[in-house]
């Protein structure tokens, strides 16, 4: 079987991308799964950087192939910020998800809207040996000042896809799984996955 680890420890991701994978033929396995526990420090200066750091890690501790993603949340009106910083977009301590949203809103107050943003993802793939492949994805959007919609994770209440009047938050699993960034990054990643694991005869 071609076990794939999902190399997160962001259970909103590992449901998205336990979604977006399962149709493939992989056997997908979590951190939890093979009791797995590793925190990878995120200081990398791109995207690549930090996927690349977060799959290799986790494949040379599993010794499986390994897919982790690093994303971000870029906005025209904070000249593209957070960005790499998403994450951690907060000055205070302890911060969650709707603090983070909340702070954003408080930097946009007074620039004019519409406030244009897209989503971006970098997925890494890494190979016990030291090989990474790397391929990426992005969802356009504006960020809304009212937040609408309980499904998701992260900024996804106040990111509003136009051409549907809706948040991210607001749409079907499903629904999200065939737009976001990380969708279109992962269906780059499948063709790249089958390769890998053709040629690594696993
Ligand atoms: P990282 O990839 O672990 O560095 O985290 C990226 C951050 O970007 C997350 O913690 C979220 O705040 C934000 N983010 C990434 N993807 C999404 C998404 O699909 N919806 C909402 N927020 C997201």
């Amino acid at each position: 079987m071609k076990k794939l680890l999902i190399a997160t420890n962001n259970k909103g991701k590992v449901k998205e991308l336990q979604e977006l994978l399962k149709d493939t033929g992989f056997e997908l396995v979590t951190p939890a799964d093979i009791n797995l526990s590793l925190e990878v420090e995120e200081d990398g200066v791109t995207y690549a950087e930090n996927a690349s750091k977060k799959a290799l890690a986790f494949a040379h501790a599993s010794g499986l192939i390994s897919l982790a993603d690093d994303s971000g949340l870029e906005v025209d009106a904070l000249d593209g910020a957070p960005g790499l910083y998403s994450a951690r977009y907060s000055p205070k301590p302890g911060a969650n998800d709707a603090d983070r949203r909340a702070y954003m809103l408080e930097n946009l107050r007074g620039k004019p809207a519409p406030w244009k943003a897209r989503f971006h993802a970098t997925i890494a793939i890494a190979i016990p040996n030291g090989e990474v492949h790397l391929v990426e994805g992005n969802c356009l959007g504006e960020i809304i000042p009212d937040e609408r919609g309980t499904g998701g994770f992260g900024y996804d209440p106040i990111f509003l896809l136009p051409y549907l009047n809706k948040t991210m938050a607001e749409l079907e699993m499903d629904e999200k799984n065939r737009l976001s960034h990380r969708a279109l990054a992962v269906m780059n990643a499948i063709p790249v996955l089958k390769k890998i694991f053709l040629e690594h005869r696993l």
